[in-house]
């Protein structure tokens, strides 16, 4: 018997399919070249902590829709993201506003504020060109320097004039004394871990681990009338038409006997010196509590080191500069002559999506496709 759908990709684009393709009647298979689910967004428990494997995943959204459906599959605490920016031991709040703002310039009021971003920003003409005078054009030289520029060259590897403006605007700038790092309606993380979450999404459907689809592309077409494919576009065509580039990011775990290390979920190492980007210390996302809210003894802590993709390694950013965005239309057009697959998520759109928006765009894609 064949299957409906083959589903390559046990992340949440593959999750959301699958769920949505079974609710529908479908019979469905899931594959995962790794040995667990959830794709990055998978958690793991370490002295009673849901570690967040493959770097902190935290889920917010402006998307009723969004928040609606995936409250389904899990409770969310109440978890705000309010990262902190350490500068060579000078700490900073994020995203910038009013306490940031007093702390780099001593102003108190915000027509102070705004009168400091106002003077630093003149130097920006014309509509900012690349993140660099995105950047200054936003918040200002000082901030730039101490906060913005080593912080993204370490993640992205490249020069902030040679990066897209639309990076940093991922970022707000408030001139109020609110730290919450979102504009975001809903927030939070899945209590119990995203890895529970997702086997609540896959509950009923039939997933197979360590399975390579590229490697045995033949043998998996041939079990299933179609395929959702989430890996990555450029892979898929066995990089006939070159590499597309990505960010890869290595993590150093380690687990302590103190019960606080920093005080916070996120320290982010806005320096271009150190050599890691961030500091994650994943009990912070639940308030150092335990399932049965009992405060946790030992902490584990993930510094994240960034590095340019490297064929082995895991991709996790695309770099959507002009260069790849050019090369993955050509490997679109590619993508367009396979009538009988459908490509989705970060990798397979090559697309610097967050969890709401590949959510949002699977859904779009079930309604098209199920209905
Ligand atoms: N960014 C920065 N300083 C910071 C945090 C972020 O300059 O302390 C910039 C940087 O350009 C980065 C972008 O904002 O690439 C997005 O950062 P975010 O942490 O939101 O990215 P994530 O890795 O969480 O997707």
């Amino acid at each position: 018997m064949k299957y409906d759908y083959l589903v390559v990709g046990a992340g949440l684009y593959g999750a959301v399919f699958a769920h949505e393709a079974k609710q529908k009647g479908k019979s469905v298979l899931v594959i995962d070249k790794r040995p667990h689910i959830a794709g990055n967004v998978y958690s793991k428990q370490v002295e009673g902590i849901h570690v967040h494997q493959y770097g902190a995943h935290i889920f917010h959204t402006n998307n009723r829709k969004v928040w609606q459906y995936i409250t389904k599959f899990a409770e969310f605490n109440r978890f705000t993201n309010s990262p902190v920016a350490n500068y060579k031991g000078e700490l900073y709040s994020l995203p910038f506003n009013m306490y940031t703002f007093n702390k780099m310039w001593g102003v108190t009021t915000p027509e102070e504020a705004t009168q400091k971003i106002e003077e630093q920003r003149r130097e920006i003409v014309g509509e900012p060109k690349n993140l660099e005078e995105q950047a200054i054009s936003l918040v200002g030289r000082d901030i730039y320097e101490k906060l913005i520029k080593g912080y993204t060259e370490k993640q992205w590897g490249r020069d902030c004039k040679e990066l897209p403006a639309f990076i940093i605007k991922r970022l707000p700038v408030r001139l109020t004394f609110d730290n919450n790092y979102f504009n975001a309606l809903y927030q939070g993380i899945p209590i119990g871990g995203y890895t529970k979450m997702l086997e609540q999404m896959l509950a009923g459907i039939e997933v197979r681990l360590n399975e390579d689809y590229l490697g045995k592309k033949a043998e998996y077409d041939a079990m299933a009338e179609r395929i959702v494919y989430t890996g990555a576009i450029d892979a898929y065509f066995d990089y006939r038409l070159g590499n597309l580039e990505y960010r890869s990011v290595r993590f150093e775990n380690e687990i302590l006997d103190i019960p606080n290390y920093q005080g916070n979920a996120a320290v982010n190492y806005t320096d271009r010196e150190t050599p890691w980007t961030r500091i994650i210390e994943h009990k912070w996302f639940e308030f150092g509590k335990d399932e049965n809210g009992k405060d946790l003894p030992k902490t584990v802590i993930s510094k994240e080191y960034s590095s340019e993709w490297k064929p082995g390694d895991e991709p996790y950013y695309p770099v959507n500069d002009e260069k790849n965005g050019a090369l993955y239309q050509a490997y679109k057009e590619l993508a367009n002559q396979e009538s009988n697959v459908i490509f989705g998520g970060r990798l397979g759109e090559y697309k610097y999506y967050d969890m709401d928006a590949v959510i949002a765009a699977a859904l779009d894609m079930c309604e098209k496709e199920l209905s």
